[in-house]
């Protein structure tokens, strides 16, 4: 057991969410606080509300990122029917092509890499993905692959589940507040200050996600991260376009790059553009005309969505540690402040809550998670 069980929450994104939930839950009283919240919208939202939000361990390495992202998949039916939400996960499974040779063996590659490591993948043709899909043109098909235990999230639905949860439990939920500040006594954090006034806590949790850096940096801790800008598309509602697949991903050695999963509703969301140090696509997002290219490339894979007015584009930052893997863990320095910030926080979410309230009211340190300390950049 740990000493600590009145916990503030900075950030109620998917991570912080699913944190608070997962201490709310065990009986921990949680404050759960945020700058935004219901109704608030601005031009660059949440990673979590942007979200491509597919949950996969397909292109995570080394092999302990891909088992720890692994793991996680394997929770949310749990996560999303323990929030009375299980709606909210779509599954089917990620497929994705190559258009030629060097692609190919990109793909062969990879798939016998995951294989190795038990990962349900499969390689599948031309003939078999028009099978699987056939409302898709995937136009030349050198290779195939399909991984059948991926989907994709409702972000919206689970944090408001998890808040419904915690205000349930007499969580305090505290949106549209600022966190202006971090009080000390001593090396520990005393009280959140916001600019509706102080919260006294014994431990708190920073998942600010992209603002993370200047959370941290309140508390005198430096968190080595950058953000790259990410945008999605949301068409209007159209008829079912998959007969099996969640996600799919069209050929990445066939520029522009997209990603298109169909949500519940029926609107077709699309993302475009890679991950770099740079904003995706130069000004994807901010300029209808990058907007109908990444309509456009979708397109020719997705005729269903040929012509369809586009209902939103949604505009954010990826939080990304500076070696691309999650900071998760109590800071050596300042030591009841718990750190936990990622890039793939839909896929992570229920790992790291359920993590994060074992080492937080158990006072345990987790094996799996030596990987992920803030202090590997002290080394
Ligand atoms: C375009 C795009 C596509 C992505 N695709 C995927 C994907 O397919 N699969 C996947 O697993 N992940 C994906 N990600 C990454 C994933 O969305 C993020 O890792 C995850 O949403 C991070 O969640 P979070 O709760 O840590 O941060 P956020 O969602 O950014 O939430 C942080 C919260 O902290 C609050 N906050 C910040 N500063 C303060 C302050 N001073 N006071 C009070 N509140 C504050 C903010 O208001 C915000 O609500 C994608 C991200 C983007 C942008």
């Amino acid at each position: 057991m740990s000493n600590f069980s009145n916990i503030a929450v900075i950030g109620a994104g998917i991570v912080g969410a699913s944190i608070a939930f997962h201490l709310a839950r065990r009986g921990a009283k949680v404050t759960l606080i945020d700058a935004g919240g219901p109704g608030k919208r601005s031009a660059v939202q949440p990673a979590t509300a942007v979200s491509f939000a597919w949950m996969n361990a397909r292109d995570k390495n080394p092999r302990h990122y891909h088992l720890f992202n692994r793991r996680s998949v394997d929770m949310w039916a749990r996560f999303v029917e323990r929030l009375g939400i299980p709606q909210s996960a779509t599954w089917g499974g990620e497929l994705r092509w190559a258009s030629t040779d060097d692609g190919a063996r990109e793909i062969v590659k990879r798939a016998g890499v995951l294989q190795s490591w038990g990962y349900p993948i499969r390689l599948l043709n031309g003939e078999m993905v028009e099978a699987l899909e056939p409302r898709l043109k995937p136009g030349v098909v050198t290779a195939a692959s399909y991984t059948d235990i991926e989907g994709h999230a409702d972000t919206g639905a689970v944090v408001g589940a998890c808040v419904e949860r915690l205000k349930e439990w007499g969580a305090d939920i505290l949106f549209q507040t600022h966190v202006t500040g971090l009080a000390r006594s001593g090396s520990d954090i005393s009280a959140v200050v916001t600019d509706r006034g102080e919260i006294a806590c014994d431990a708190v949790v920073l998942a600010g996600g992209a603002d993370t850096v200047s959370l941290a940096a309140m508390a005198e801790v430096d968190v080595p991260m950058y953000y790259t800008f990410g945008c999605t598309i949301l068409t209007e509602p159209v008829p079912p376009v998959f007969e099996n697949v969640s996600v799919v991903h069209s050929p990445r050695d066939c520029p522009p790059q997209t990603n298109f999963r169909q949500l519940p509703n029926g609107s077709v969301m699309l993302h475009g553009g890679a991950h770099g140090r740079v904003y995706d696509g130069g000004s994807l997002g901010q300029d209808d005309r990058e907007v109908q290219r990444v309509v456009n490339a979708v397109a020719r894979f997705l005729p269903a969505i040929e012509g369809v007015p586009v209902r939103e584009v949604r505009r954010g930052r990826r939080p990304i540690p500076e070696d691309g893997h999650p900071i998760l863990g109590f800071s050596q320095r300042v030591p009841n402040l718990y750190l936990s910030v990622t890039h793939s926080g839909v896929t992570l979410a229920p790992l790291i809550g359920e993590c994060a309230a074992i080492e937080i009211l158990d006072g345990a340190r987790i094996d799996f998670l030596r990987h992920y300390r803030l202090d590997r950049f002290l080394r």
